[in-house]
């Protein structure tokens, strides 16, 4: 087979990749090692006890609902979590005294100064994802020439997108009911949070509608906000590419007249890739300090083992199914866009680890610029098809979506007919489109999902605890469905 083999790494990029992976390895080592220690210092007892608390109040009143609901059962059995709930705290207490009592300075001001490092490199990856969207995009849709064409490219990107979060969607219901993780799951100490409690009586529609003009109380607005310089200063990304995307069409039907324009913003294209690739010399200090952060905030190597011991079966099923729709993924890649997967893969090894420690596919998206166009994608096709994938083209979302509705009907004991899974099919699909590139946002798209089939959205407490370690490996798999899409649409527009 003719392969568009990546350009061979050039020795920085290499040692680039090379420092991350150490970080990222240190990261861990530290986190076990040192992670209870500085859980400690930093307040995680008190955390914890606070949580358990309020814990313990959610199950004392779904017990009364229940109970006015006239399900006995359902009340007695909450109730009966309480106690081992209360024991809990006892034991977070007992910590907290222990704290009290050690000299845990050290401890907190390296805590400190760790988080501080993740902060540093978070917040500058999301200093630049607006304006490099911007140019990305404009520069990316201009360079495509006609409108016809745009219409083309555009229509193949969302048709590659919707087939590929289908087939997602298909493997993640497959997995879960083949392993049915959640068959007889312990919930004692699941807990919703009152955001979601909150928001669990929307609708599908008033979801979806939500998603386009945004919640009446966010300041960033929806995919249409009322003032787009207010919505781009909140980091608003999806408007952001709308916006985009209708500027750089009109500049691009200017003809001569916009060319000064397009010249600007590829001059700003150019500058911002600069910024990006010094932004990336930090990557291996951030993507420390973002995964040991992490690690410490759940209470260390023991509070990440007891996390994946209760749900280990789902986040078996998870990543499982995310590892098999890599490799549909790797197959397309071959296939489609004649590359070779394993280079492919390694070149964007840095885009995939910064995933992995920010659970943002628009944070990584600099990154995922950057490493898609030293593997050879053209900059016409990174920078418009990538931004575009970072909002809408979620591929370990769609999964995700799927395999945890399924497990809280399982958990819940409730069936699914053939009926409730193809709403399932469809929902999922598209909840991860809805869903922003940022930290858990496939857990609130998660409602539009259960609403439609009627499961009880206080489920989305069990997955709640390990969410944040699934989230980071559905966002890897959204990042590289999002670069296998450009090289892959690289491809057909070079043909
Ligand atoms: N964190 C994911 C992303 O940014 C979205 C999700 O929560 O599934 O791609």
């Amino acid at each position: 087979m003719n392969t568009t083999e990546a350009q061979p790494p050039r020795s920085g990029h290499a040692l680039g990749l090379i420092c991350i992976l150490i970080g990222a390895l240190l990261a861990v080592a530290v986190g076990a090692i040192w992670g209870q220690t500085m859980w400690l210092a930093a307040g995680g007892p008190e955390r914890a006890v606070e949580e358990l608390e309020k814990t313990a109040r959610q199950k004392e009143r779904f017990a009364e609902d229940a109970q006015r609901a006239g399900n006995r059962k359902e009340a007695d059995r909450l109730r009966a979590q309480v106690p081992l709930i209360e024991k809990e705290i006892e034991r977070n207490e007992a910590l907290r005294r222990e704290a009290a009592r050690r000299p845990l300075g050290f401890a907190r001001g390296a805590f400190e100064l760790i988080r501080f490092c993740g902060d540093v490199f978070l917040r500058m990856l999301l200093m630049i994802v607006v304006p490099l969207v911007l140019t990305s995009m404009v520069c990316g849709i201009t360079s495509l020439g006609d409108m016809g064409r745009m219409g083309k490219v555009g229509l193949w990107t969302l048709a590659y997108y919707l087939i590929t979060g289908a087939v997602a969607v298909v493997l993640g219901i497959a997995m879960v009911e083949i392993i049915r993780p959640g068959a007889g799951l312990d919930d004692t100490f699941a807990y919703v949070s009152e955001e979601l409690l909150n928001r669990r009586e929307t609708s599908v529609v008033g979801t979806i509608l939500e998603v386009v003009v945004g919640r009446p109380d966010d300041p960033a607005g929806g995919l249409i906000p009322k003032n787009i310089v207010a919505a781009a200063g909140e980091s608003n990304i999806m408007a952001t590419i709308l916006f985009s995307l209708l500027f750089g069409g009109a500049l691009a039907a200017s003809g001569a007249k916009g060319k000064p324009a397009v010249d600007f913003f590829q001059a700003a294209n150019e500058a911002i890739m600069k910024v990006v690739r010094l932004i990336l010399f930090f990557a291996p200090a951030g993507i420390f300090g973002l995964i040991v952060t992490r690690i410490v905030v759940v209470g260390g190597a023991r509070g990440v083992l007891d996390e994946a011991h209760l749900l280990g079966w789902l986040v078996l099923t998870v990543a499982l199914g995310l590892f098999i729709h890599t490799i549909v993924l790797c197959l397309l890649l071959w296939i489609f866009g004649r590359r070779n997967p394993w280079r492919y893969f390694a070149a964007m090894a840095r885009a995939l680890l910064t995933a992995l420690s920010t659970s943002s596919s628009s944070a990584t998206l600099p990154m995922t610029i950057e490493c898609a166009e030293e593997a050879g994608v053209s900059q016409r096709s990174a920078g418009f098809v990538l931004p575009l994938g970072a909002t809408i083209n979620m591929d370990g979302t769609a999964l995700y979506e799927a395999v945890a509705a399924i497990f809280i009907a399982q958990a819940a004991g409730v069936p699914l007919g053939p009926a409730a899974l193809v709403v399932i099919f469809l929902t999922a699909t598209v909840a991860a489109i809805g869903a922003p590139g940022i930290p858990e946002a496939g857990l609130v798209t998660l409602l539009i999902v259960l609403t439609a089939v009627g499961l009880p959205t206080a489920g989305i407490g069990t997955i709640l605890a390990i969410d944040w370690f699934l989230d980071r490996q559905r966002t890897a798999v959204n990042v590289f469905g999002d670069a296998v899409g450009a090289a892959v649409i690289d491809r057909w527009l070079k043909k």
